[in-house]
């Protein structure tokens, strides 16, 4: 009987902001629709959080996990590569020893998801007979930025950065130069042809795509993908939005208990929680300046705050001295955490992110727009201040604010420009305190609605999900039917 389940096997690349999404997308499919899935998971697992999240998965919710070893790429490497290049060159390095793990299961599992990065492995899944799909835990206009690339990289001439005229991609809203992800920052870096080729294997190597999205969220960049004619002449492949799926609170977890015991005597929505991803910093400069600019607002917050780029991590800066000042890095102002001890608190390097988000008295959510992030964030009913840093961030803080209207952001481009304290200030006070925070509140939570609306039964992601893997059900019966012939 159970050789007659469905069995999915998902390819996650290196970094909790890969394994994230995949780990969703198997929970999803495991314990939602009851088919076998198995992920293999290129890690390292040097990360305790990340072997934490792989444990607690791998124990409790239905899913087989096959750990792949990271390969060795130093000797392919070229000085200064970008994380892009890497993590491709790592995923075509890895694809041996996920082919030995697809060759070794028996019977072979029917369908293969590749995630952003490993849609080199399409082919593997050809060599076993299994369908083949790929996993984009994006928004929609970064899907349909990365397929429609190859036409731009014909049309446009020049650096993306340096054209007056936003980048026209049929059906959706012009990407503004600014905003392109960081691989089209520089048409000569070789992360470019990566991600060029990325775009392409998409729609030429898989039988369909999905997408961690839902109906109303960059709705008109999803209509696209799915009905423009001129965009599906490139996409050519079934696009399905399946999200928002999003990380829930862990009930076990008594991780970060002493944050939830703080917030829970603050009053309601009165909490800015102050969070840039799983690895995103900022300068020194505007580390200092940022926590100004917090101290000034007078707002309540939570900060998980890291050295500054450049600097080693040390989970244990805060540690050793019974005057908490004693203990405060260089890298804040001196004193602050005395100043701030009142209304604010600072937690080295990781905090318990989803609980955070979800409690009553986080009413903000200062964040670097990581996908994860944001849907966090809309799951919490938490209207955001957009701090994009790298990847697809400004692509999406852009989206947030002029489109979704539920973030505000600061008028120059942190990644290139300092904010300084006193836009920081009033961004806080204004998101915290004034009618455009309630505004987006309100309207973060019609979207929250939508969300579970979406994934719940009937919903429109939830048939989405169905149709993919009826599809895969289909396919799965026609391959043993031809096989018996
Ligand atoms: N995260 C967390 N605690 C932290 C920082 C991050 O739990 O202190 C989680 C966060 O909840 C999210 C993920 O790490 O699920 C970060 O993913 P995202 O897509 O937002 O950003 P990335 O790390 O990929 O830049």
């Amino acid at each position: 009987m159970d050789q007659e389940r469905l069995h999915i096997a998902i390819i996650a690349s290196p970094g909790m902001g890969h394994l994230i999404p995949v780990l969703l997308l198997g929970n999803r499919l495991a314990n939602y629709h009851y088919l076998q899935v198995t992920i293999l998971a290129v890690t390292t697992q040097t990360l305790p959080v990340e072997s934490q999240l792989l444990s607690t998965l791998n124990d409790a919710k239905n899913i087989n996990i096959i750990k792949i070893p990271i390969p060795d790429i130093s000797t392919l490497l070229q000085p200064n590569d970008a994380v892009v290049t890497q993590l491709a060159i790592m995923m075509r390095e890895a694809r041996q020893s996920i082919r030995s793990a697809i060759s070794a299961m028996t019977p072979h599992p029917h369908v293969l998801i590749c995630d952003l990065f490993s849609s080199e492995s399409l082919p593997i899944a050809e060599e076993f007979h299994m369908q083949k799909y790929v996993y984009v835990p994006c928004l929609p206009r970064f899907l349909a930025l990365t397929t429609y690339l190859h036409v731009l990289d014909k049309k446009v001439t020049g650096q993306y950065v340096d054209q007056i005229v936003p980048l026209k991609i049929p059906g959706c809203e012009p990407v503004l130069c600014e905003d392109v992800p960081d691989p089209m920052l520089d048409r000569t870096n070789r992360q470019y042809d990566e991600y060029v080729r990325m775009g392409i294997d998409f729609t030429t190597l898989s039988d369909g795509i999905l997408l961690n999205t839902w109906r109303d969220m960059d709705s008109a960049s999803l209509d696209a993908l799915k009905y423009n004619e001129d965009l599906r002449s490139v996409v050519k492949v079934p696009v399905y939005d399946i999200g928002p799926l999003t990380r829930e609170i862990d009930p076990t977890s008594s991780e970060g208990n002493k944050v939830i015991e703080w917030l829970d005597m603050q009053p309601r929505d009165s909490v800015l929680f102050v969070s840039f991803g799983s690895g995103g910093t900022l300068s020194a400069e505007q580390m200092i300046e940022l926590a100004w600019g917090l101290e000034l607002s007078k707002q309540r917050f939570v900060w998980v705050v890291r050295p500054p780029a450049g600097r080693a991590t040390d989970g244990a800066f805060f540690t050793g001295g019974t005057d908490q000042d004693r203990s405060v890095p260089d890298f804040l102002p001196e004193g602050y955490l005395t100043r701030t001890q009142k209304f604010g608190l600072v937690i080295p390097s990781w905090a318990p992110q989803v609980k955070i988000l979800n409690h009553p008295s986080v009413g903000g959510f200062l964040s670097h727009c990581g996908l994860n992030s944001v849907y966090e964030s809309i799951k919490g009913g938490v209207p955001m201040i957009a701090w994009p840093l790298y990847a697809e961030q400004r692509l999406n803080a852009t989206i947030l604010v002029e489109e979704m209207g539920v973030a505000i952001r600061p008028a120059v481009l942190p990644a290139k420009k300092m904010v300084e304290r006193e836009e920081i200030e009033m961004m806080v006070r204004s998101l915290m305190e004034g009618v455009e925070g309630n505004t987006m509140r309100e309207r973060v939570k019609v979207l929250r609605e939508s969300a579970k609306e979406a994934l719940g039964i009937k919903g429109s992601s939830y048939k989405s999900m169905c149709e993919f893997i009826s599809c895969c059900g289909m396919k799965m019966k026609s391959v043993k039917h031809n096989s018996k012939d």
